[in-house]
């Protein structure tokens, strides 16, 4: 077995993972002792890393080979990589040529590393002479850069983990880090048992499990985070809480936003924002008289219409109480995406420049071109993320080359987005997953490695730079994304060298100045000579990283920037000297006054959308998706609202619903949740048109943006709920009790009919489930106002293979009811395989009367999920008329994926152990293993503790588990 060291390529607490692999297979994952982001911890996600990489998964989703098609609905052909560099260098030099370099767009990811972002940078703004780079970064973090930049001078978050483990006060804003970074959540938790007396302080519309934990959970309604700084600012300047001796020190600015605040009484903050009085000046107290103060925050700050408002409004509070610059005190913004910080540190965004250097500044532009060789820097802004699909949807864009991200899922308003895409003339996709909703839209496919194959760097939330390094190599044809960029990039080169065709633009000065003098732009061989040349980039600047090598981050470790030629180690904390990077060296307070969200709530859309993760996914699902078991947690889309809304809307628990805005809508079930507050609903960002029928999550989003950061309100939507009129219902299911290479063969066939049926439908979700011991699922859940299509039920029994010997069947074709069961096993082992269940729903009076196959069969959906035996329903099983058996009971969720255990396992062990909150904790752990390997589920554990009581009578009722403790005693 071999190991390698590597890092985590979900969020951006940045783990540090040992793959484990036999040379040509991923093996294994575990947490890298030595890294310090995480010292050994891996998070759900993390841990099953190598589930990723199997090679069931890697046959079934991986791209292999470089692929071309004339159009969006013509069959993909494969090509061979000289003729994909080929086309796609010809094509975007000719769109050049006609139409000029911004005629072209260059959209990539935070998900890439350094060395392929930065030369990505280089090919737009060096060659081809166009600032349209831009990032899914930009729905992440672009907020948090202008925040910083605005405030502090440059885009560097001053503090780092290890202030969580001095801070006497944790300030968390618009995070959800139990859940989104959970591995950092790990060491907050650390903190707590170490100082007791650690305030924490949680600013969220949602009860989420970071605010379970909180002393102070501040439940502000969507959008009011500013209304809430300011009302604290007021408060801490009333009451004498500032730092007056460092506001004098080390900052400016500070009458105009004492002006501006004056405004905002605590008590009006408190009533716009829709929280007491009393805890506002709570938290305001805290945060200034705490002696060190850390906030964390992310996406709740971030995708907003005033984004860079909220970032700045926060940043007001620590520079005016002069938290920040020591140990345990400063702001630290939370990165959603592994890399997004490297992306920034080379300037891969429309509005950035290499090495934290200004597109707007000359000198800037100048110092760039003549690190690249080239006569200039293109000064004009390129387009960001929504600029630059709005203006491939007018046509001003012709050829988009998207990397390593799937817009078709992530970007806000789809509907435009999918035009944007229809309207290129040419869309480039390099992916290394073959089936994203983007690659539906794209011309050419280029495959890529992925994490476990390729080699670079990465930058975390803390500016930790890693080494990310290859273990195994990329499967088929696939090629490192720094490798493609490179190669096309010099097929470019040669294309607009040539002799200028009178009267046509033929190339950009760039290049033919280039041409002339060096033989090419990418003379790179290797990712560490790209990185010695961003490396080169940093020198003397606020990231100054010229003390770093490939070698020493890997013989040292990991070092934070900056870390200039000299330096031993990196800087952990920033501007702890009181000088800032603005030309004073003062920090700035910044005067943004409180802007409602866009989406304005109104009669006809008076319920606020609001966009969250799951614990055990990330983003579009496109990695973590592939793995059955991560599923466990949350086994589908659901729209949760508070419970008190729904009488009032007609509504209940359960009901398959219409959510709209004013850009779209999608169906989907809804589920009664007391963690969303009242006239609030919260949708997982995570689901797309791959899972579920229509354009997923963000039909919904607006793409309305922050004036400052560009950063789409992806957090905040006007939406009406109804009851979704659609009585056709289908269940189907299936166990995938064959062996691997079977069950991967159910598998793509499974997943091809999702590509094929869900945009047809008005409602469908198709989801792998898990099962006990492993046991992996598929299910399929449709709706439809006309009775189904006879071709899909064929196609769905074919898929599930829910014919033949051993299935048991009845079918209805007039009243168009079917129930098709497939049974494992014989006499009382007898379970069920599989089963399909299609007909009508009936409600109301006539309900039981006319009731149809879907409402009578959803029982069976039960039985099949809970993997109980069949042998008690005997005849029931395919009688058409009979209504659930009692005492049948569905699954329950999910809450430790490490070792499978399900609530209903730990509320048995709680009510027979009495003693304080840690020792029954504990019991549980002894008794279950939860908690106690990743520890994700750690947060749901102690609510679960607080809510069950010592109880042994019941318990004995519901059946603990067999190595349950009987009861104990503290
Ligand atoms: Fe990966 Fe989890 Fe660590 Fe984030 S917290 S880097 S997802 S292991």
């Amino acid at each position: 077995m071999q190991e390698t060291k590597s890092t985590c390529p979900y969020c951006g607490v940045g783990c540090g993972v040992i793959i484990e692999s036999d040379g040509a297979r991923i093996t294994g994952v575990r947490g890298d002792p030595d890294h310090p982001a995480n010292a050994g911890r891996l998070c759900t996600k993390g841990s099953t890393l190598h589930l990723t990489a199997t090679e069931s998964v890697t046959r079934r989703e991986r791209l292999m080979v470089p692929q071309m098609r004339s159009t969006p609905e013509a069959p993909w052909q494969p090509v061979t990589w000289a003729q994909a560099i080929d086309t796609v260098a010809k094509r975007f030099c000719d769109t050049v040529k006609q139409h000029g370099p911004d005629s072209v767009g260059f959209y990539i990811s935070g998900q890439l590393l350094t060395e392929d972002y930065y030369v990505f940078n280089k090919l737009a703004k060096g060659l081809v002479g166009t600032n349209n780079v831009d990032t899914n970064s930009r729905l992440c973090m672009s907020s948090a850069v202008m925040g910083y930049k605005q405030s502090l001078g440059a885009d560097a978050p001053p503090a780092c983990y290890d202030d969580l483990n001095h801070a006497d006060c944790v300030f968390i804003a618009g995070a959800n880090p139990a859940w989104a970074h959970p591995v950092l959540y790990r060491r907050l938790e650390d903190a707590r048992r170490a100082n007791p007396a650690l305030k924490t302080i949680v600013v969220d519309p949602r009860r989420t499990e970071t605010a379970d934990d909180a002393q102070l959970h501040l439940a502000i309604q969507p959008g009011t985070d500013v209304m809430l700084f300011h009302g604290m600012l007021h408060a801490m300047i009333w009451e004498n809480w500032i730092d007056q001796r460092f506001v004098d020190a080390h900052t400016e600015g500070f009458a105009a936003l004492k002006a501006l605040v004056r405004d905002t009484p605590p008590r009006v903050a408190a009533a716009k924002c829709g929280v007491e009085l009393s805890a506002l000046l709570q938290a305001a107290q805290w945060f200034s008289q705490s002696p060190r103060t850390v906030s964390l925050y992310c996406q709740g700050l971030n995708q907003s219409s005033s984004g860079t408002a909220k970032n700045t409004a926060l940043l007001n509070l620590h520079l005016a109480t002069g938290q920040i610059g020591r140990v345990g005190a400063g702001p630290l913004s939370l990165t959603g995406q592994p890399n997004a910080m490297g992306g920034r540190e080379v300037g891969g965004m429309a509005t950035l420049l290499s090495g934290h250097r200004d597109l707007a500044n000359a000198e800037h532009r100048a110092e760039v071109a003549r690190l690249w060789g080239v006569d200039d820097v293109p000064a004009k802004p390129g387009k960001t993320a929504v600029d630059m699909f709005e203006a491939a949807a007018r046509g001003d864009i012709k050829a988009l080359w998207i990397a390593c991200t799937n817009p078709a899922q992530s970007m806000p308003d789809q509907t435009l987005v999918r035009a944007a895409l229809a309207r290129c003339e040419l869309v480039v996709l390099q992916e290394c997953f073959a089936h994203t909703a983007t690659s539906n839209h794209a011309h050419v496919l280029l495959p890529s490695s992925t994490w476990g194959e390729k080699e670079g760097t990465v930058t975390n939330s803390e500016r930790c730079i890693s080494r990310v390094r290859r273990a195994v190599p990329a499967p088929g044809e696939a090629r490192d994304d720094w490798r493609i960029v490179v190669d096309v990039a010099r097929a470019m080169e040669t294309r607009l060298r040539q002799p200028s065709v009178a009267g046509s633009q033929t190339t950009t000065a760039h290049a033919s100045a280039h041409a002339s003098t060096r033989p090419t732009l990418f003379p790179y061989e290797s990712p560490e000579s790209i990185w010695m040349e961003h490396r080169e980039s940093t020198r003397g600047r606020d990231l100054d990283i010229t003390g770093m090598s490939y070698r020493l981050l890997e013989d040292v470790g990991p070092q934070p920037w900056p870390m200039p030629e000299g330096a031993t180690r990196g800087r952990q904390r920033l501007y702890e000297d009181g000088r800032f990077v603005t030309p004073s060296g003062r920090a700035r307070f910044v005067a943004h006054a409180f802007q409602a969200p866009k989406d304005v709530r109104n009669a006809s859309f008076p319920i606020a959308l609001t966009t969250s993760r799951l614990r055990d996914q990330w983003h579009g699902m496109t990695r973590t998706g592939t793995v059955t078991r991560l599923f466990a947690h949350e086994e589908g889309p659901w729209l949760r609202m508070s419970p008190h809304d729904l009488p009032r809307r007609g509504l209940a628990s359960g009901d398959l619903v219409t959510v709209r805005s004013r850009r779209g809508a999608v169906v989907i079930p809804l589920k009664a949740d007391d963690r969303v507050a009242g006239g609030q609903a919260d949708l997982a960002m995570h689901w797309g048109s791959e899972r579920m029928s229509g354009l997923g999550v963000n039909a919904l989003t607006t793409s309305a943006s922050c004036p400052d950061s560009r950063q789409p309100e992806l957090k905040h939507a006007a939406v009406t709920v109804e009851k979704a009129k659609l009585p056709w219902r289908l269940s189907a299911a299936t166990w995938l009790d064959v062996d691997v290479d079977q069950a991967s063969t159910m598998q793509a066939a499974l997943q091809a009919l999702a590509r094929a049926w869900l945009p047809k439908l008005d409602y469908a979700a198709c989801v792998p489930v898990a099962g006990r011991q492993g046991r992996q699922g598929w299910r399929w859940d449709a709706a439809s106002a006309e009775p189904f299509d006879p071709t899909l039920l064929a196609d769905l029994t074919q898929a599930m293979d829910l014919h033949g010997p051993g299935v048991a069947q009845y079918v209805d074709a007039r009243r168009h009811r079917t129930r098709r069961l497939a049974l494992l096993g014989q006499g009382a082992d007898a379970r069920l395989r599989g089963l399909l269940v299609a007909g009508r729903t009936v409600e109301g009076p006539n309900a039981r009367r006319e009731a149809g196959e879907a409402s009578e069969g959803a029982w069976l959906v039960e039985l099949w999920r809970s993997e109980g035996d069949v042998a008690p329903f005997g005849r029931v099983l395919l009688s058409p008329d009979a209504q659930a058996p009692t005492g049948l009971r569905a699954k329950a969720a999910q809450v430790c994926n490490c070792f499978d255990v399900s609530q209903p396992d730990i509320e048995a062990v709680l009510r027979q152990v009495e003693g304080s909150a840690a020792l029954r904790v504990a019991a549980v752990q002894g008794a279950l293993r939860c908690g106690t390997q990743c520890g994700s589920c750690l947060p749901t554990l102690r609510r679960l503790e607080q809510s069950v009581s010592f109880a042994p009578a019941s318990a004995s009722a519901t059946q603990a588990p067999a190595d349950a403790p009987q009861r104990i005693r503290a």
